[in-house]
Parts: structure tokens; C-alpha cells; sequence
């Protein structure tokens, strides 16, 4: 979808409010405080009043909605201009889009990434699985005894990604000490169908362990053409896809919301074929608190 089909699908704050409450309700509200479905419409519009423990309350009560007084359009467009934003959206970006101001959309992006966030669910990755490490992280400063260094001798921050050949991916970051082969294979145990699937890495040692549980080729990265399926093109198409993203649009990541990012990128990886990506985002956005 884009921003012309949510202008007249959701034309009106009613008919944005009438959507979330079709999703969070399926047409009979109930209290969001005690669940109580003993609910009249209250005197204020678009609100309810719980005859059962006596408060009011709106659709957007406990999800990324919630305390807004943007109208709810704006946020249907924010969440349309996020997921479409294949290489990311600055809160600069998003602000002059929506005419609001850098702070409120630096908010909202937050909000929209925490409906985008992974950590609800555990993805388990199976067939052909790309397994590889990356490191983000600003410029070292001047003087930095690390500052030449590259990969896995520098101070920035290493983060692991698993993908599925065409399919799907989960990436986190991980702190230098969990780049072991023991904390390696943790993780790949933790998100790879390791009876049926087949992992692929380069040859840094922390994944020597690998091939004790489960089926494992490695790349020589020296060599320049490609060896049968041993390849780890998408891994490394995805990394330089959140690269991009980072360096251009989030000039100044830290380390607090790389995460965020990254499960953002990985979001919109994961249901690039999705039939509606807008209407589960917006459902995940109600569920998320
Ligand atoms: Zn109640």
C-alpha cells in the first residue's frame, strides 16, 4: 500500500479509529482495564465507558497508539512511509512528511518499529541457512589503538545474522564475548531447524563447532567463484542493505537502539511478500503493549 491508497481507504480520524477498533474488537469493545465487555459509548466521541469498573477509554488504551494527539491518519501514513522505506526513514524525513515536528517523529518511528519488533517471536530458519557476522558502529575516534583494525578486531558493535536462502532472516546483536563457537552454536540451536536445514558460513573459527550437530559448509572467501550453493551472497546483501540504511538515515545509532533498527530491517525483509503488510503492521501496533 501506499500513501495515496491510506488517504482514501482512511480518509477521516473516524474512519482510522473505526479500523483499529475492527481489529482490536471485531465490533464489541471491551474494557481495556478489566476486560469487561459491559460497555456503552461514552458522552465524548470515539470513547467507551465501562459500566463495570466506571473509567473511559479509546481503542488506542495499551498499544504504540497510545497518549497521541496526532490525528490517527498521520500514524497510518508514518507506519505506510516506514514499511516502504526500503533503505530506512530519518526522523528529519518523517517529520517534514507528516508536518510535525523532529522530536514527535522520532516518537513515532520508535512506536512503529516496536509493532516491527522480533522479539515476540522466535523464527526458526530452516532449508538452506546463511549464517554470518557483521560489525556496526560509528568511526573510531582519533587515537584509538583499534582504529585500523577491521572485522572482528575493532570496538564496534557485532551483530549475527541467520537468513534462509530466499527466505526469511533474524539478525541480533551480540556482545565481542559471545562470538565463541560455544555461544555460536547456542545461537544457531536457538534459531536453525537443525535436523533438516543446512548451514553455510565463512571459515572463522566460531563456527567450527557446527558440523557436530548438524549439516555445514564453509566459503573460501579468497576464492572468487561461487562453489556450488556455498555461498553467503544473501547474508551479505542484507548487511549492505542495513548499512546503507544505518550510515543514510540514522547517522547516529546507538548502541541502546541498534537493535531496534536492525529488527526493523529485518521486518520488512521478512514480509516483503506480504498481501497487507499495512493491516497486520497496524494489528501488530494493537497488540504490542
Ligand atoms: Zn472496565
Amino acid at each position: 500500500m501506499d500513501i495515496i491508497e491510506i488517504f482514501e481507504l482512511y480518509p477521516s480520524q473516524a474512519d482510522c479509529i473505526a479500523h483499529l477498533e475492527n481489529v482490536r474488537w471485531h465490533g464489541n469493545p471491551r474494557c481495556v482495564y478489566c476486560q469487561s465487555t459491559n460497555v456503552t459509548p461514552a458522552p465524548k466521541e470515539k470513547r467507551h465507558h465501562c459500566n463495570n469498573c466506571n473509567t473511559t477509554f479509546s481503542v488506542t488504551v495499551g498499544t504504540i497508539f497510545h497518549h497521541t494527539h496526532l490525528p490517527m491518519q498521520k500514524w497510518f501514513l508514518a507506519v505506510t512511509l516506514v514499511l516502504n522505506a526500503k533503505k530506512g526513514l530519518s526522523s528529519r524525513q518523517l517529520a517534514r512528511d507528516l508536518k510535525v515536528n523532529k522530536d514527535t517523529a522520532w516518537r513515532m518511528g520508535m512506536r512503529i518499529r516496536e509493532a516491527m519488533s522480533e522479539h515476540k517471536q522466535r523464527i526458526i530458519l530452516t532449508g538452506i541457512v546463511e549464517v554470518d557476522e557483521t560489525y556496526i558502529g560509528g568511526k573510531p575516534r582519533k587515537g584509538d589503538p583499534n582504529k585500523s583494525k577491521r572485522g572482528r578486531g575493532t570496538k564496534k558493535t557485532p551483530v549475527v545474522g541467520m537468513v534462509e536462502r530466499q527466505g526469511r532472516i533474524t539478525a541480533k546483536v551480540v556482545k565481542k564475548t559471545e562470538l565463541t563457537s560455544k555461544k555460536l552454536s547456542a545461537l544457531v540451536r536457538k534459531n536453525v531447524d537443525i535436523t533438516n536445514a543446512t548451514l553455510i558460513t565463512d571459515e572463522y573459527k566460531g563456527y567450527i563447532g557446527i558440523q557436530k550437530f548438524m549439516a555445514h559448509k564453509t566459503v573460501n572467501h579468497t576464492v572468487w567463484y561461487v562453489n556450488g550453493d556455498a555461498h553467503t551472497n544473501t547474508i551479505e546483501s542484507f548487511w549492505a542493505l542495513l548499512k546503507r540504511g544505518i550510515v543514510g538515515q540514522y547517522h547516529k545509532v546507538s548502541l541502546h537502539h541498534l537493535a531496534k533498527y536492525i529488527d526493523e530491517f529485518s521486518y520488512r525483509w521478512n514480509y516483503r511478500q506480504h498481501a497487507n503488510l499495512f493491516g497486520y503492521t497496524i494489528q501488530r501496533g494493537l497488540e504490542v503493549r
